[in-house]
C-alpha cells in the first residue's frame, strides 16, 4: 500500500501537471521551437513538484516517439519508461545533500564530456543543488559555461537564495508555485472518486489543509488514512489521524471568545490536553481559521482566497459575522505570537491559556476605546456636566452620576475650550498630569490672572475659560456643544482651528478669540459663517461671531492654553494661513473623514 498512491498519480503528462502552468507552458514552448537551455533552476518549496517536471522535461527531451523533443512525451517508449522509473542511463538524478563536494562535481563534469549512450540528451538534475559547497559550485560552473551541446542541467531547490548568482545568470528560473487549497482539495476528489474512496467534504478538507500547499504530503497523508481506515474517510477520524482539532472544537473557542467565558476556554484547553493534542498544531489550526474568517469578512466568498471546503466556507461566513476586522487582526497578531511562543515554551498549556485569554480580552479593547472617547463631552449640555471632571484637572469626581461636579483642584482648564478635539485619550492623560503636577501657587496665579489680561472685556460678556467656581460653566456647554456638532459634520479642520480658542458669549454675540496665532485672518469666509450659525443653533437665537486675535506676550499666562499641544521650541512655526489651507485640503479633508479624527498636527517638512 506504501506509496501507491504518490506513484500512480504522479503525473506523466505535462498536462497532469497541477498548478504549474505558468512552467509547463514555457516549457513546452521551448520544446516546440527546440529552443531548450542548457540549464535550469527549479526552485520553491517542497513536495510541489520541482523533480517530477524535471523528470518530465527529460522526458520530452528524450521521447522517441519523434525524431525531435517532443512537447509532450509519449509515456511509453523506452526512454519515456525507464526515465519515469529512475533507470535511464542518460538521466542521472544527482542528491547534492550527500554529493556536494568538488570531487562529485569534477566526476560530473568528467561525465558531461561523453555523449549520451542511447538519448538525446544527457540529462543532470540536481536535487537540493542549494547544498552544493563553493568549489563544487566552481566546478559545476565551469561546465555551465561551456556546456557540450547534448547536455541539460536542472537545479531543483528550496532554497533560491543561497544558488551563487554566477550559476543563476546561466540559467533559466522557474519558480514553483506552493499548490492551492483548492487545487489539492479538487486533486484530492478526483482520486478519492477514481480509488472508490469514500471521503466526507470535512476529511477531505482536513487532508488538503494539513498539506501545507504540497501535493506530494496531502497524497501521502491520504494515503495514511486509507491504510488507517481503508476506502470509508470520514472528518473526525481523519483529524484525530492528522492530530488535529475537530472543526467544532475550533470553533468552540471563538463561542468562547466572543461570550468572554474564560471557563469554558480552560475547559477547551484541558480537554485537548487530555486528549494529547499537540497545542502548537491547535494553534495553527485557530490561525488559519481567524485567517480565513478575515479573508471571508474582507474578500466576500471568494473560494480561490478561502482555504476552506464549501461547507466549511458556510461555517466561517457565520463566524465573520461575529467579529469585527479590528478583532480578527487582533486575533492574528496574538495567535501568531502564541504560535511562536509555543515552539519554546516550556507550559504550553498555560501560554495556551493565557493566550486565549488575551482573545477573549483582545475584544474588549474596542469597547474600551470608544468609552475612552467618550469621555469627552458629546452630547448635550447636561453629558457634558457629568463628564467634564475628566479634563479639568483629571479628578473624576464622584459626580460621574449626573450631579454637580465638584470644583476640581486647582479649578484650571487645560486648554481655552473645554474640549481639546483631536486629542487622544492618552493625551489627556498626559496633559492632565502635567496639570495636576504644577505647583500649586503656580495654578492660583494662573487662575486668577488668567486668560486676557490685555483688553477688559465688557461687563456682559462671559468667557469660557475663565476661573469658574463651577468647573464648568454654561459658556463651556455651549463651546463644547458646537465643537460636537462640527465633529458631527466631519468638519474637524474647522473644528481643530479652534482648538486652543476663547470663547466669550455675549450678548447677541460670540467672539473666538487667538492669541496671536494668525487663525481668525486665515479663515475662510464660508467657514465663519458655517461656525456663526451652528453656534447660532446651538445657544438657540441669531448671534453675530466674530474673530479675534490678541498678540502673543511672552508674560501672557493664558499661554498654557493650548497646552501640550505647543509647538515646541525647537520647531519652527507653522506660517497659520498655510495651516489653514492645509487643513482646507481636500485630501487632508478625506483622510480625516476616513479616519474619523481630525488631524492634530501639521508640521514642515524639515530637508
Ligand atoms: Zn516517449
Amino acid at each position: 500500500m506504501h506509496q501507491v498512491i504518490a506513484r500512480t498519480w504522479r503525473p506523466q503528462r505535462f498536462s497532469e501537471v497541477i498548478g504549474q502552468r505558468h512552467i509547463t507552458q514555457t516549457l513546452q514552448n521551448a520544446l516546440r521551437l527546440n529552443r531548450v537551455a542548457h540549464g535550469y533552476v527549479f526552485s520553491g518549496q517542497r513536495g510541489v513538484g520541482k523533480t517530477t517536471m524535471a523528470r518530465l522535461l527529460a522526458k520530452a527531451l528524450n521521447c522517441q516517439k519523434g525524431p525531435e523533443p517532443q512537447p509532450e512525451p509519449c509515456g511509453e517508449c523506452d526512454s519515456c519508461r525507464e526515465i519515469a522509473l529512475g533507470r535511464a542511463v542518460d538521466v542521472l538524478e544527482i542528491d547534492a545533500a550527500s554529493n556536494r563536494g568538488i570531487d562529485a562535481m569534477r566526476e560530473l563534469r568528467e561525465n558531461v564530456r561523453y555523449a549520451p549512450a542511447r538519448d538525446r540528451y544527457k540529462v543532470f538534475i540536481i536535487d537540493e543543488a542549494h547544498q552544493i559547497t563553493t568549489e563544487g559550485f566552481n566546478a559545476l560552473l565551469k561546465t555551465l559555461e561551456e556546456p557540450p551541446p547534448h547536455v541539460v542541467f536542472i537545479l531543483a531547490t528550496t532554497e533560491l537564495h543561497e544558488l551563487p548568482e554566477t550559476i543563476l545568470s546561466r540559467c533559466q528560473h522557474f519558480s514553483f508555485h506552493a499548490a492551492k487549497f483548492a487545487e489539492i482539495l479538487g486533486h484530492l476528489e478526483t482520486i478519492c472518486a477514481a480509488e472508490k474512496v469514500q471521503a466526507d467534504p470535512q476529511a477531505l478538507a482536513a487532508l488538503a489543509a494539513s498539506a501545507g500547499g504540497s501535493l506530494r504530503d496531502a497524497l501521502s497523508r491520504l494515503e495514511q488514512a486509507m491504510a488507517a481506515f481503508g476506502a470509508q474517510l470520514e472528518g473526525t477520524a481523519v483529524l484525530r489521524l492528522l492530530g488535529a482539532v475537530p472543526s467544532q472544537m475550533v470553533e468552540e473557542v471563538f463561542t468562547a471568545v466572543e461570550s468572554r467565558n474564560r471557563e469554558q476556554l480552560l475547559e477547551i484547553v484541558a480537554k485537548l490536553v487530555e486528549e494529547g493534542y499537540q497545542l502548537p498544531h491547535f494553534c495553527s489550526q485557530l490561525v488559519r481559521t481567524v485567517r480565513n474568517v478575515l479573508v471571508a469578512k474582507l474578500a466576500g466568498p471568494q473560494p480561490h482566497l478561502l482555504e476552506a471546503s464549501p461547507e466549511e466556507s458556510a461555517r466561517l461566513a457565520a463566524l465573520a459575522e461575529k467579529f469585527s476586522e479590528e478583532d480578527l487582526m487582533r486575533f492574528l497578531e496574538i495567535l501568531l505570537h502564541l504560535h511562536q511562543q509555543l515552539r519554546h515554551t516550556m507550559e504550553p498549556r498555560f501560554q495556551t491559556e493565557l493566550g486565549l485569554f488575551k482573545l477573549a480580552e483582545a475584544r474588549r479593547l474596542v469597547p474600551i476605546e470608544k468609552i475612552l472617547a467618550q469621555m469627552q463631552p458629546e452630547s448635550g449640555p447636561s453629558e457634558t456636566m457629568r463628564r467634564a471632571p475628566l479634563s479639568s484637572g483629571g479628578q473624576r469626581g464622584p459626580a460621574a452620576g449626573g450631579s454637580s461636579p465638584q470644583p476640581a483642584p486647582g479649578g484650571r482648564v487645560p486648554g481655552g475650550s473645554p474640549r481639546a478635539p483631536g486629542m487622544s485619550p492618552f493625551e489627556q492623560d498626559t496633559l492632565r498630569k502635567q496639570t495636576i503636577s504644577e505647583p500649586a501657587d503656580h495654578k492660583e496665579g494662573r487662575a486668577s490672572e488668567a486668560p486676557l489680561a490685555a483688553e477688559a472685556p465688557p461687563e456682559d460678556i462671559k468667557r469660557a475659560s475663565a476661573p469658574h467656581t463651577e468647573a464648568h460653566s454654561r459658556e463651556e456647554n455651549w463651546a463644547s456643544e458646537v465643537m460636537r456638532r462640527l465633529e458631527e459634520r466631519q468638519r474637524y479642520g474647522l473644528a481643530s482651528m479652534l482648538d486652543g480658542a476663547q470663547w466669550e458669549f455675549g450678548e447677541g454675540e460670540v467672539r473666538i478669540r487667538w492669541e496671536g496665532a494668525g487663525i481668525a485672518k486665515a479663515m475662510p469666509e464660508q467657514d465663519r459663517q458655517t461656525l456663526e450659525q451652528l453656534v447660532s443653533e446651538t445657544l438657540g437665537h441669531k448671534i453675530r461671531l466674530r474673530l479675534t486675535e490678541e498678540p502673543p506676550t511672552g508674560a501672557m499666562p493664558g499661554k498654557g492654553r493650548r497646552a501640550g499641544k505647543l509647538p515646541s521650541q525647537a520647531e519652527p512655526a507653522m506660517d497659520p494661513e498655510v495651516e489653514v489651507q492645509v487643513r482646507q485640503d481636500p485630501e487632508v479633508r478625506e483622510f480625516e473623514q476616513l479616519f474619523g479624527k481630525p488631524v492634530t498636527g501639521i508640521r514642515r517638512w524639515k530637508g
